[in-house]
């Protein structure tokens, strides 16, 4: 076989408190690359870990020398830590996959065959999801739902960032430098030939979630704000509605007015409507407000993340 300079293959993982995981994935992994032939690289990214995280990283890589080590000046969350990946990822095809065992890196020889066969993106959808709860499940449905049907992008639904792409579609992909990234959303958006493989996600191996309610409705904005300004134009159609209503309704009190007369004067109706409108005004502040924020954060130009130390695998 001719020898070749670059990485054929690499594969991405965000780390973030994950000591516990790391060896047994490194080990998962290892086993999985073994099979492949061509070179491989995996990319660690530390993403500002406050536990042991990595130095059980730079044990791993006296181990295994295919492993390269990112890290990161702080915790930038898990999009900027993959983005981080991906930018330092040397390989002609690249895997994301999280180190926590929930997407099992046996599939990323399948993931292979199919890029092989000239799909550019192959991701990985899952068809049980375990160890989440069933709160967790419908809400996740309805948002994918939602939003694809107010963006264009369709981001396929039940599945992670667990996928594997060609040089190509990372090199799109690496062109889009916003800072607030909905990955799953830029993964959608960079189109290309894509092909979805079905798999059962695993409940976690160790460690626990990085997610809670809170941070997920955060996602889930995000994805929205970055990918559609419907909500906006929603606050338009709101507002024009009710200032129609609200002028006919005028229409008709004055009517009233001089045929009928005006024996009581109607303090409750005029509250209710008072405090409708001001509630209207407020979420549509809101909304504009949330747009201006991130238009605010964008124009800042600021890098997305800064790295501390870069240590390139040893083949
Ligand atoms: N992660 C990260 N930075 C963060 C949070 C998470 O790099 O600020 C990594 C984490 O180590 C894991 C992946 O992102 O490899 C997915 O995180 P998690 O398992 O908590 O999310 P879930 O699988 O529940 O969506
Ligand atoms: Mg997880």
């Amino acid at each position: 076989m001719s020898k070749e300079s670059v990485t054929k293959l690499s594969i991405v993982v965000p780390a973030y408190n994950e000591q516990e995981v790391l060896p047994e994935f490194r080990r998962r992994v290892a086993k999985v690359l073994d099979g492949i032939d061509g070179p491989c690289e995996i990319v660690f990214v530390n993403d500002g870990s406050k536990d042991n995280t990595i130095n059980v990283m730079h044990q791993l890589r006296e181990l295994d020398p295919r492993i390269s080590i990112i890290d990161l000046s702080r915790n930038f969350g898990k999009e900027i830590a993959l983005t981080a990946g991906l930018d330092f990822a040397r390989g002609e095809a690249v895997v994301v996959i999280d180190a926590d065992l929930q997407d099992p890196p046996e599939l990323i020889p399948e993931m292979i065959k199919y890029w092989k066969e000239g799909a550019d993106v192959v991701y990985a959808r899952r068809s049980v999801r375990e160890g989440e709860t069933w709160f967790k499940k419908t809400t996740a449905k309805m948002f994918y739902r939602l939003l694809k049907k107010v963006s264009r992008v369709d981001v396929p639904e039940d599945t992670g960032d667990f996928r594997l792409l060609s040089r190509r579609a990372l090199e799109a992909l690496k062109q889009l430098r916003e800072r607030h990234r909905y990955m799953k959303g830029l993964f959608a958006w960079i189109g290309f030939p894509a092909k979805a493989i079905y798999y059962k996600r695993d409940p976690r191996f160790a460690g626990v979630t990085k997610w809670n309610y809170f941070k997920l409705w955060g996602l889930a904005l995000e994805g929205f704000t970055s990918f559609t300004t419907a909500p906006l134009k929603v606050a338009t159609y709101v507002g024009a509605f009710v200032a129609m209503a609200a002028f006919l309704f005028a229409l008709f009190i004055i009517y009233k007015t001089i045929f009928y007369g005006d024996p009581v004067a109607g303090y409750p109706s005029l509250m209710v409507v008072v405090l409708f409108i001001g509630g209207i005004q407020l979420v549509a502040l809101g909304v504009i407000g949330e747009y201006l924020g991130r238009m605010f954060m964008e124009t800042k130009l600021r890098p997305l993340y800064l790295v501390k130390d870069y240590l390139p695998s040893q083949e």
